[in-house]
């Protein structure tokens, strides 16, 4: 197979040899016109995209896939696969993990009282005293779950469709999610449906002194709807990774606020060590002349 590599951001010399070793009788380029068999793409080169209406595949290399979607290059014709990374799925649920533990034991607060040398213990509360909110439970949401159950929490979960995981209430209902929750992770992709889904309304349903950890994209977020909320005292913090415009500005209010945390977009990185295995397996199922898995759904816009 002809397989070309195309990113603006992401470097062909800490993929390609991982992928050549993987698949040795497949020949990689960089360039190529029409006769791309498999096109590995993350932010491609302009024009790109317009010449792969003859590709098998097109495999994303990062999770999300909205900015492929959004590009009227991108031919609909080609079936396009997700990146669904073991390496970046532990680190987003390793993430998840620490600051819903941040939230659960306080040590935000700690680390406020530290500035001002304050020997103050809040109460105590037990892992099964509190619900976590998956919005999404997808990949990276159900990975979540398993560790924060195991810890003893409460796991509530949106999905767009119904669904069973052992172990966590499931819901279609956003509503029913946000009641039962103290503290929310947003893990959706963002599509029409689900930006500016943390908005004033469903921040308020969300339980007093509970938190919101958001590590999918910034647009789910309402940014001023959230500050109104932890302003008002309602929710106690809120721990966010991605944001409207990346870098996040320096004169953006988020970065100074006191009931913010905020990590530069790094909750869960691509890890090409074991991702390179899932793109190989997707490139032999494409030899096999079958569908990979993970396939975007161009309808529902993930
Ligand atoms: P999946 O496609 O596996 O899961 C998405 C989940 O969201 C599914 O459960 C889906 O429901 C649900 N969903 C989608 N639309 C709606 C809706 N309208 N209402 C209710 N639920 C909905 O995605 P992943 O878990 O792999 O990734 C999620 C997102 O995480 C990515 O799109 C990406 O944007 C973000 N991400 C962020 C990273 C970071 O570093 N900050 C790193 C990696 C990913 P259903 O099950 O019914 O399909």
């Amino acid at each position: 197979l002809k397989i070309l590599f195309s990113s603006r951001i992401e470097a062909p010399e800490r993929w390609l040899p991982l992928l050549q070793s993987l698949l040795p009788e497949d020949e990689f380029v960089l360039e190529g016109g029409n006769d791309i068999d498999v096109a590995i793409v993350a932010s491609p080169h302009p024009g790109v995209l317009k010449r792969l209406g003859n590709a098998k595949l097109i495999q994303s290399l990062w999770m999300g896939v909205e900015r492929l979607l959004e590009d009227p290059d991108l031919p609909r014709n080609v079936p396009l696969a997700r990146l669904v990374d073991p390496g970046m799925t532990a680190a987003m649920t390793e993430t998840v993990l620490a600051h819903t533990l941040d939230w659960h034991r306080r040590l935000y607060r700690y680390r406020e009282q530290q500035k001002t040398r304050t020997w103050k213990r809040f109460r105590q509360y037990m892992a099964s005293d509190h619900t976590v909110g998956i919005l999404g439970m997808g990949a990276l949401g159900t990975a979540a779950s398993r560790p924060l159950l195991d810890l003893g929490f409460k796991v509530v979960g949106w999905s767009r469709r119904a669904k069973t995981v052992e172990g966590v209430a499931c819901y279609t209902d956003l509503h029913e999610v946000l009641l039962r929750s103290d503290v929310v992770v947003c893990l959706l992709p963002l599509t029409a449906q689900t930006q500016g889904v943390l908005n004033l309304e469903n921040l308020k349903k969300i339980r007093e002194g509970g938190g919101v950890i958001n590590c999918a994209r910034g647009p789910h977020v309402v940014r001023d709807d959230l500050i109104a909320v932890l302003d008002s005292g309602h929710l106690a913090h809120a721990w966010l990774d991605v944001f409207d415009k990346e870098p996040l500005p320096e004169d953006d209010p988020l970065w100074t606020h006191p009931k913010v945390s905020v990590t530069p977009h790094a909750a869960a990185l691509t890890e090409p060590r074991t991702a390179v295995v899932e793109i190989a397996k997707n490139i032999e199922a494409v030899r096999r002349g079958e569908r990979p898995p993970h396939l975007v759904d161009f309808q529902a816009g993930y």
